[in-house]
Order: C-alpha cells, then sequence, then structure tokens
C-alpha cells in the first residue's frame, strides 16, 4: 500500500504555516529516521508537523515526542501581525494552541502515538537522555530561539538520523534569516551531510563516524 495515503486528507486543512509538500518530505524522513530511533519536534502550534511526522512513527510504531509551550509565537501575541482570535483564551488572557493541538491528535488517532511536552525547548532538554532518530525544529524564529534548540537537542541525534529546520528563507526578503544562520553554522561544523531542500525546509543528516583503521605498524624505523 502507498504509505502516504495513511495520512489523512484534513492534515493539509489544520491551522499552521507548513506547505503540504514540506509535510510529505516530513513524513518520508520520518519513516527513514524511525529505523534509528523516534522522533521529536519543537514547534508544533495545532499539530499540523506533528500528524505527518506522527502518522510515520505511528507505521513504524515508534513515538513522535512535541515540544511547545503553546503560548504562540512573539508575533503571534495580540496586536502582532500572525495574532489569531480563535487561539486568544479569554480567561487567561493569553494564547492557548494546546486545545487546537490536542483536537488534532485525537482526530488524527495519534493518541497512542504522540508525546505532547508543554514547556520551552531548553527545559525538555535538561534531562534528556534518549537518543533520537529525526530533530524537526520549527519553534520561535530569534537568532538565540534557533541556536538553542539547535544546542539543547543537536547531541541527542543519533548518527545517520536528520536535523530538520523549517523556514530556511535563501533570500532575505521572502523571511528572517536566523534558521538559516543555524542551519549555516550546523552544515560548518562538518558533521552533517546536506540534503536537499523542499520549499523552506532544509535536511541535513548527521554524518555517521568515520571508521579509522588502526595505523599499520610505523614504516620509520631506524
Ligand atoms: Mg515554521
Amino acid at each position: 500500500m502507498e504509505m502516504r495515503s495513511l495520512i489523512p486528507g484534513f492534515a493539509s486543512e489544520v491551522k499552521g504555516f507548513l506547505a503540504e509538500e514540506e509535510g510529505l518530505r516530513l513524513f518520508e524522513l520520518a519513516l527513514e529516521a524511525c529505523s534509528l530511533g523516534p522522533c521529536l519536534e519543537i514547534g508544533s502550534f495545532c499539530g499540523k508537523s506533528a500528524v505527518y511526522l506522527g502518522i510515520a512513527c505511528k507505521i513504524k510504531e515508534r513515538t513522535l515526542f512535541t515540544v511547545d509551550h503553546h503560548r504562540g509565537s512573539e508575533e503571534q501575541q495580540p496586536g502582532q501581525s500572525y495574532f489569531d482570535a480563535d487561539l486568544f483564551d479569554s480567561n487567561t488572557g493569553l494564547i492557548d494552541s494546546f486545545q487546537y493541538f490536542r483536537a488534532t491528535i485525537q482526530k488524527a488517532e495519534l493518541e497512542e502515538v504522540v508525546v505532547p511536552m508543554i514547556t520551552r525547548s531548553h527545559v525538555a532538554a535538561k534531562d534528556w537522555a534518549t537518543p533520537l532518530g529525526l530533530v524537526f525544529i520549527d519553534g520561535g524564529h530569534s537568532y538565540e530561539t534557533v541556536l538553542t534548540d539547535y544546542k539543547c537537542w543537536c547531541p541527542h541525534l543519533l548518527p545517520g538520523g536528520f536535523l530538520v529546520f523549517h523556514d530556511i528563507f535563501l533570500d532575505s526578503a521572502e523571511g528572517g534569516q536566523a534558521p538559516l544562520e543555524v542551519y549555516k553554522e550546523a552544515l560548518a561544523s562538518g558533521r552533517f551531510e546536506e540534503l536537499p531542500m523542499t520549499k523552506t525546509l532544509g535536511v541535513l543528516r548527521l554524518c555517521k563516524p568515520v571508521v579509522v583503521k588502526k595505523q599499520a605498524r610505523s614504516r620509520h624505523g631506524s
């Protein structure tokens, strides 16, 4: 059976900023990553990417961990450009995307697959010890935040695993440059192989350690 047919049709209609093509790429990457370990995403919002990643994890009997404080990013606050009144909780006066996230996960029948962590990325990472097959960074888009996400989670990535960034804008006229800067830093570390992008999805694969053969006995004798 075509695996993609298992992705529910409503996935592309969930509130969010992920193109369908990007979602399908995440799905394919997660299918492969699950042979190594579980997947983790930072920045879940209403669960759109979690459906694509989560269905792949379900097929492979793996877990998807999600990290989001669910209070919205800077630009989603009242009065800001991406404010969405549907997500405003008038009881607390705060954004609450978790109710939408939860409904999405339930609708996609992923409650036995997705483990949400409702907190900030560095808090979730503090005592983390599980090696990961895929890390998807799509949280806050300031340089400091993206860098923190990279530094917190990259050490948990398994060799051969995927480090995926959303919102990589090669042209600064199209969007903020922080994810691209951190993506470039990761690449400059020499530890990653760059794979083709899908729209604004930047995909790196952690290189497997080079096995250095034991040097034959030195010929530089006397
Ligand atoms: Mg994004």
